[in-house]
């Protein structure tokens, strides 16, 4: 039924107007943000109708298109957003294009006449994009479509027209009617103005989009670059801080090593010139040493040579003298020395100890000290006196006191070669005993030898012919003080070394039969051996405080040993090349 009518209308269609071939000259379209627009262009008024097969799909058919055989179409880069293909195909001479949507759209369909620009017929369909906000919907202006007017395309409600011919027009059919608008000429104009200025407010709001979206680009941008400028900075300080720190350290390194090494270097030369100057330092003290001391020793070889000199000056005036004194007493026999010869005898000086009012110590048994000395002293000098090279001197003979400084006197006057001392012990311990044998000590010594000093003209015979070198010395200008004090000191030196070793060889002798109360030469202060020329020894036979010893030092035997054992050690000590005395033969 549908058909027919169909049919019929499609032979009223035919019959009412002539039939004039058309043909589609072109197919353009303009993609724009909004819509895509799709126009024909017509040699002449067109025959089409629109149909919407589903709400994907519109056909618009044209009829009586001459150019059968080459439709033209629309390539793929024309169809925009909205529209996903268009198929083109014929059915005898009607035109189809069929286009398929991406979404559902109500595209709107309009006609416009040849006008002045244009001179071709031209139908459009406008497929809005619904999802671009402003755009103008399809379905609301249908409602305010207004009625056909001719000689324009006439607007059908299509509910109601549906396959109504229209003079010139086109009729619209398909499954979802509604969505399908055809416009007047008037309204299509309206309807474009509305459009261009929607287009202008969206392109509007494009570019203000646009443009903001460029000034937050921008200013994201910026940020970044300043970011990244800020970063680039920061690590450039960084780098250039720690180049400096760096720097800094291995320029504080060096300076350190120089430092180091110039202080090594200043340490070195410092301590090269304190060696050197120790060196030079020592030399020259060493120097100063030895000239000192060479100076030392040739005064003291002046000194001995002095002394040596004056002794035999000494020595040949007493011989004078004694020769004189033979001649005096009428001896006729006496001969005159000879000059290089001018002792006979080496003289042993003999000095029992105390005396008269000084008794010395007393045994238990009243034995006196004194008595023993005497005894043994006078034994002595008779053993000396046996002898043709010696000759004893007793410092008393008998029970006389005689005062301690006139007992080396005497023996120095007496010209003694050796002072020997005679004396008992004694002790409050009764135990107490043996024999020992004293010689004077270094401060007893130096003392009597700064006396011998200090008195003038009393001791000349100590330093003999001396004195008169050394006051002709001092006339020339020189200190003789110096001299002085060594000829005293080397006279007394070589006595006390004589005296010690006497000393030496008696303790030695008695100690084959006496018991002895020390082994070694005993040193003390003592008044009677402080001539310094006279090497002078003390003997302390044994203590007379002891019951025993008293009994032995008041027999006559033991007297004789001890006497014997004394003068053996004069001889064994005179025989020694370093105290023999020279004497004539
Ligand atoms: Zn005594």
């Amino acid at each position: 039924m549908f058909r027919s009518v169909v049919a019929l209308l499609l032979l009223l269609l035919f019959l009412s107007f002539p039939v004039q071939a058309n043909e589609v000259i072109k197919l353009r379209s303009a993609v724009m943000p909004e819509k895509t627009r799709v126009v024909f262009d017509l040699r002449d008024r067109p025959d089409y109708e629109l149909s919407r097969p589903d709400p994907y799909r519109v056909l618009l058919e044209i009829r009586n298109v001459e150019n059968a055989g080459a439709l033209p179409g629309l390539g793929r880069g024309d169809l925009g957003k909205i529209v996903q293909r268009v198929e083109v195909s014929r059915s005898g001479n009607t035109a189809r294009y069929l286009f398929t949507m991406k979404w559902a759209v109500s595209p709107l369909l309009g006609y416009l006449e040849p006008q002045a620009n244009y001179r071709h017929h031209r139908v459009y369909l406008d497929f809005l994009n619904s999802r671009i906000s402003g755009a103008p919907r399809g379905r609301d202006d249908t409602a305010h479509a207004p009625a056909a007017a001719s000689p324009a395309p006439a607007t059908s409600n299509p509910s109601t027209s549906g396959t109504r011919p229209a003079p010139g027009g086109s009729g619209v059919s398909g499954s979802d009617p509604a969505a399908i608008t055809v416009l007047t000429p008037e309204e299509a104009r309206k309807k474009q103005e509305e459009i261009r200025q929607s287009n202008r407010r969206v392109m509007e709001e494009k570019a203000r989009k646009e443009a903001e979206e460029a000034r937050l680009r921008a200013e994201a941008e910026a940020k970044k670059k300043a970011e990244a400028e800020r970063l680039r900075a920061e690590a450039e300080a960084k780098k250039k801080a720690e180049a400096e720190r760096l720097r800094a350290e291995a320029e504080a390194k060096k300076k350190a090593e120089a430092e180091r090494l110039r202080a090594e270097a200043e340490a070195k030369k410092k301590a090269e010139a304190e060696r050197l100057r120790a060196e030079a330092e020592t030399k020259k003290k060493a120097e100063a040493e030895r000239l000192r001391a060479e100076a030392e020793a040739k005064k003291k070889a002046e000194a001995e040579r002095l002394r040596a000199e004056a002794e035999a000056k000494k020595k040949a005036e007493a011989e004078r003298l004694r020769a004189e004194e033979a001649r005096r007493r009428g001896s006729q026999t006496a001969t005159v020395p000879s000059q290089t010869c001018t002792k006979k005898k080496i003289v042993i000086a003999i000095d029992p100890g105390h005396g008269g009012k000084d008794p010395g110590a007393s045994g238990t048994k009243g034995t006196n000290e004194k008595t023993v000395t005497l005894a043994i002293s006078r034994r002595l000098a008779k053993l000396v006196n046996t002898t043709r090279t010696m000759r004893a001197v007793l410092i008393r003979n008998s029970d006389v006191y005689v005062d301690l400084d006139a007992r080396s006197e005497k023996a120095r006057k007496a010209n003694a070669d050796i002072l020997i001392s005679i004396h008992a012990d004694a002790a409050t311990n009764k135990t107490a005993k043996g024999a020992s044998v004293l010689v004077l000590n270094n401060d007893r010594a130096g003392r009597e030898n700064r006396k011998v000093l200090n008195s003038s003209g009393k001791h000349d015979s100590l330093l003999g012919g001396a004195r008169e070198v050394l006051e002709e010395t001092a006339a020339n200008g020189e200190s003789n003080e110096y001299m002085k004090n060594m000829i005293i000191d080397l006279t007394s030196g070589k006595s006390r070394d004589a005296g010690y070793d006497l000393a030496g060889r008696i303790i030695k002798n008695l100690s084959t039969f006496a018991r002895m109360h020390k082994f070694r030469p005993d040193e003390r202060s003592l008044a009677v051996l402080k001539a310094p020329d006279i090497p002078s020894i003390l003997v302390e036979t044994g203590f007379i405080s002891n019951p025993v010893e008293e009994k032995l030092l008041g027999s006559a035997d033991y007297q004789k040993k001890i006497a014997r054992a004394i003068f053996m050690s004069i001889q064994e000590h005179l025989a020694d090349p370093r105290y023999k005395v020279e004497i004539c033969h």
